[in-house]
């Protein structure tokens, strides 16, 4: 393949986001994976290659990319990054992903500090290069979100606030709209009538939820996902981990967290999809120390959909999943 005008595009646009990636990155062997398997990458594909005319979106996680494509139907490829089961909070980008970033037409995610290892990587990558690059995070009324430990943190998880993802799917209407307007009148119709299943998944959730007792109505999950569900829903929550699961749990979060199902007589607990199940396994023995027998309810979505073709794998069929098993163990 010669060196024609794309490819030295693409390739002088490497060069400035390798720049940064240089001031940025601490580890040298990841780099000499990276260098040769990008130009490598490169050298195999061009936007300009694949004939595709249509726009190229590249999401963050699934679930960001199940809601572009809500709102784009086919007249966009979308995909997304961040597979499946893996940890958006810790996730670190391969050569393969920053190649398809790189190729994109359009970026999304979700922001507000979700995707804390990529949003430096992708904002400063977008200013460079003149990409399209935004986030849902960022049209969402600040007075909304849900602000922790000294008040200058916002909970990324907002999406478990169905009225919140549904003010997402009206920036991405807004956005794209803006970018591509030919296609406006498409995508205010396919945004408007999902709204409309977002609002039906939030009155069946609110009927399912209402089954729980009173004194049940308290979600114990391993990371601090689930803030703004609990606030929509009436639920408590109490996470083992903090808003970002990189930490251990030491003892004393173990034994208080015992302490508290003991005294309360909170019967299930449960798991997350993408972390792993040990510390809460700790948990449940050391309520049944007490005589107190906890179950481990199945395991949750907390940041991300499920593996595609799973009925999980976009976000009505995640949120559902979540509610029946909240339900199941707690009524
Ligand atoms: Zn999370």
């Amino acid at each position: 393949m010669g060196l024609d005008n794309s490819n030295s595009t693409s390739i002088f646009a490497f060069a400035s986001f390798f720049n940064f990636f240089m001031k940025k990155s601490t580890a040298p062997g990841f780099l000499a994976l990276f260098i040769p398997s990008l130009l490598f990458l490169m050298s195999c594909s061009s936007p300009s290659d694949t004939g595709d005319k249509k726009t190229k979106i590249i999401c963050t996680t699934g679930m960001v990319a199940d809601l572009v494509e809500q709102v784009t139907g086919d007249v966009a490829t979308v995909n997304h990054v961040i597979p499946s089961g893996l940890d958006p909070h810790t996730y670190k980008p391969t050569p393969q992903n920053i190649s398809e970033i790189m190729s994109a037409d359009i970026v999304i995610y979700s922001g507000i500090g979700l995707e804390a290892k990529l949003e430096e990587i992708l904002e400063n990558y977008g200013k460079k290069d003149g990409k399209f690059v935004f986030s849902l995070g960022e049209g969402l009324p600040d007075s909304s979100l849900i602000y922790v430990e000294d008040g200058h943190s916002v909970d990324p998880h907002f999406w478990f606030d169905i009225d919140l993802w549904s003010k997402a799917t009206s920036h991405v209407e807004n956005e794209l709209s803006s970018h591509m307007p030919a296609f406006q009148l498409e995508f205010t119709d396919r945004a408007s009538k999902y709204r409309s299943s977002l609002s039906d998944l939030k009155d069946w959730a609110q009927t399912e939820l209402n089954q729980i007792p009173n004194g049940q109505r308290v979600l114990v999950t391993v990371h601090d996902a689930f803030s703004y569900f609990g606030a929509s829903f009436d639920v408590q929550v109490r996470g083992l981990l903090g808003i970002s699961p990189e930490l251990d749990a030491g003892v004393q979060d173990v034994s208080s967290l015992v302490d508290f199902l003991v005294q309360n007589k909170i019967a299930a607990v449960f798991v997350e999809e993408s972390l792993p199940t040990r510390t809460m396994e700790a948990v449940v023995a050391g309520c049944q120390n007490y005589g107190h027998n906890v179950s481990l309810g199945e395991k949750l979505y907390a940041d991300n959909v499920g593996a595609a073709g799973t009925p999980q794998d976009n976000y009505l069929g995640m949120f559902k999943h979540n509610v029946k098993t909240i339900v199941n163990a707690l009524k």
